[in-house]
C-alpha cells in the first residue's frame, strides 16, 4: 500500500483521504486553514473559520449523486452527517401523486442527503478523524512539490511536498485537493513541468444568497423546481440540515440593476415577488447580510498534454481539476465521483508505473466526470446568454437543438410522471442529457409535450416589474 499526501482538507479532499484510507493507504491530508472542526452543526456554521474556502458560507444543496456514492463507499459519513443534522430530501415525497403516478421503490436515487456547507464538512472532518491511516494536519500549507531531481523526457516525477514552514513530506503519490484555485499549475512550473492546459472564463453569474430556519424544524413546502428560471434572474431554494434553508437569487455579473440584491431589505422584497417561492422566507434568518459572491470561474485543466503528462507522481482531483458556476450545485457530486473513480483506479494501477498511472487518470477522468462537467457549462453558457438577451429585452434563440430539447424536457417534465423522473436524473447528476433522452421514447414524449416550452405561462414579474421593485 502507498503513502499518499492530499493537498487540501475540503469536501473532495476529505472524501478522497477518507476513501484511500479504507483501502489501506497511508494517507496524510494538508489543510491550509488551522482551525479545528467544531464539535457541532451550530459552531460548524457560526464560528468555523475557514478563510481557504470562498464558499464557505455560501448557499449549497448535496445532490443525490452525492448521498448515494457516501452512503455506498463511506457510509459512517453518512450516518455522521445524519446524525449532525443532515436532511434527506427526496422531491418526489412531495409532488403530488397525480403528477408521477406515485412514489416507487426506484425513487428513492432522488433522495439527497444535504447542509449548511460547513455543517457537511464538520460532519465529514469528523468522520475523517475516526478513519484509521488518515491524519488531517490543519495549519499546514503545501508550498512546493519534491521532485526526484531527474527529469526524464521533460516530465519530472514528484516524490512529495515542501510545506510553507519547510517540512519535507515524502510521498509514492501526491493527490491535489485544493479547490478552484489551487495552485498547483503554479507548483508545477516551479519544477519544470510544461504548464497544464487550462480553459479559464468568469462564468459571468453573480450570487446573493440567506440562509432561514424555521421554527419548528420543517422545510418550506415545494411549489417548484429548486433551480428556476424567471425571466433576467434564477432563484435556489436548498433544504439543509436543522431546519435550516438556504435561499439564492442568481443574476447576470453584468446586471448593474441587480446589484441592489446586497442590500437585505431589497433582497427580501424582490424575493417575495416571485409567487412560486416567496414563502420560503417566512423563517428566522441566520445570517444579518446577503452573502455574496461573483467572479466565479469556470475552469479546467488537463494534466496530459499532446498524449503525455506534464509531471508524474501528482493527480488533481475534484475542483482542482475543473469546476463551474455552481448554480446546478453539482461540485460536491462531481467531486465524489472523481475521487471515487481515484480509489477505484489505484485497486488496478501500479503507482510504481507514474508514466502510465497519470495517462490512465487523464482517461478516467475523461471516461467519468468530463460530461458531466461540460454538461454543466453547456446549461451554463445558454442560460447566461438567455439572461443577458432578457436584459436587451431580445428573446434567446441560439439555434442549438441541445438547447432547445433541454428547455423542452424542463417544460414536458410537470406533464408526465417518466419526463418528470428524467428530469430529476438530470437535476440530481445521476445521469447526464444524452443518456437521459437516449432512453426510449423519452426524445418523442419531450417534443410531443414540451416542443412549445416558449409558450409556457410564466408565474415572474416582467423584466420592467423586476426593475422596479429592485429600485424600491
Ligand atoms: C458560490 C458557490 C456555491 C456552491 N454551491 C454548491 C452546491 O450547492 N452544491 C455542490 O455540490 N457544490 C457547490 N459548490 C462547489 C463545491 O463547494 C465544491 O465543488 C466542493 O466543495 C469540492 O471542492 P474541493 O474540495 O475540490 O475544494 P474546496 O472546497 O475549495 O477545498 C479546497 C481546500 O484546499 C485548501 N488548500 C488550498 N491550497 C492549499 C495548499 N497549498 N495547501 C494546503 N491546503 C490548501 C483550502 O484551504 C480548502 O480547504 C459551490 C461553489 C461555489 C463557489
Amino acid at each position: 500500500m502507498a503513502r499518499i499526501l492530499v493537498i487540501g482538507g475540503g469536501v473532495g479532499g476529505l472524501v478522497s483521504g477518507m476513501l484511500l484510507a479504507r483501502d489501506g493507504h497511508d494517507v496524510t491530508v494538508l489543510e491550509r486553514d488551522a482551525a479545528a472542526p467544531p464539535a457541532s452543526a451550530d459552531a460548524a456554521w457560526s464560528g468555523w473559520d475557514r478563510r481557504g474556502v470562498n464558499q464557505f458560507r455560501m448557499i449549497h444543496l448535496f445532490l443525490p449523486r452525492f448521498r448515494q456514492l457516501l452512503e455506498k463507499e463511506l457510509p459512517e459519513a453518512a450516518a455522521t452527517a445524519e446524525e449532525w443534522g443532515a436532511i434527506r430530501y427526496n422531491p418526489m415525497r412531495f409532488v403530488p401523486n397525480e403528477m408521477i403516478g406515485g412514489f416507487r421503490d426506484t425513487d428513492n436515487q432522488f433522495e439527497s442527503l444535504s447542509a449548511r456547507r460547513p455543517v457537511m464538512e464538520g460532519a465529514l472532518a469528523a468522520a475523517a478523524a475516526r478513519t484509521s491511516g488518515l491524519e488531517v494536519r490543519r495549519g499546514a500549507v503545501a508550498a512546493a512539490l519534491l521532485t526526484d531531481g531527474e527529469i526524464a523526457n521533460g516530465v519530472p516525477h514528484v516524490v512529495g511536498v515542501r510545506t510553507d514552514a519547510g517540512e519535507e513530506l515524502h510521498a509514492d503519490l501526491v493527490v491535489d485537493a485544493a479547490g478552484r484555485r489551487s495552485s498547483l499549475p503554479a507548483m508545477l512550473t516551479a519544477i519544470g513541468a510544461r504548464a497544464p492546459e487550462e480553459e479559464l472564463e468568469d462564468s459571468g453569474f453573480m450570487y446573493y444568497g440567506r440562509h432561514f430556519r424555521s421554527a419548528d424544524g420543517e422545510i418550506p413546502p415545494l411549489m417548484c423546481g429548486l433551480l428556476m428560471p424567471w425571466g433576467t434572474v434564477s432563484t435556489l431554494t436548498l433544504p439543509a440540515d436543522n431546519g435550516t434553508w438556504g435561499l439564492g437569487i442568481i443574476a447576470s455579473a453584468k446586471d448593474a440593476a441587480m446589484r441592489g440584491l446586497k442590500d437585505v431589505e431589497t433582497w427580501m422584497r424582490t424575493w417575495r415577488s416571485f409567487p412560486l417561492v416567496a414563502h420560503w422566507v417566512d423563517g428566522e434568518s441566520l445570517d444579518d447580510e446577503v452573502a455574496i459572491m461573483a467572479k466565479i470561474e469556470d475552469r479546467h485543466r488537463s494534466f496530459v498534454v499532446d498524449g503525455s503528462p506534464v509531471a508524474t507522481g501528482v493527480l488533481a482531483v475534484a475542483d482542482s481539476w475543473a469546476c463551474t458556476n455552481p448554480s446546478l450545485g453539482r461540485g460536491a457530486s462531481i467531486g465524489m465521483m472523481h475521487a471515487v473513480a481515484l480509489r477505484d483506479l489505484l485497486r488496478v494501477a501500479s503507482i510504481d508505473v507514474p508514466v502510465e498511472l497519470a495517462q490512465r487518470w487523464h482517461e478516467v477522468t475523461e471516461a467519468t466526470v468530463e460530461p458531466y462537467y461540460r454538461s454543466t457549462l453547456d446549461f451554463d453558457r445558454h442560460r447566461l446568454a438567455e439572461i443577458d438577451a432578457g436584459i436587451e429585452g431580445k428573446t434567446y434563440d441560439p439555434g442549438d437543438p441541445a438547447w432547445e430539447i433541454g428547455q423542452a424536457l424542463q417544460a414536458a417534465s410537470n406533464k408526465d410522471p417518466e419526463l418528470f423522473r428524467s428530469m430529476l436524473k438530470l437535476v440530481g447528476v445521476i445521469a447526464n442529457p444524452d443518456e437521459v433522452l437516449a432512453e426510449p421514447g423519452v426524445f418523442e414524449k419531450v417534443v410531443e409535450l414540451g416542443g412549445n416550452w416558449r409558450d409556457e405561462p410564466s408565474f415572474a414579474p416582467t423584466r420592467e416589474e423586476l426593475l422596479a421593485i429592485v429600485a424600491g
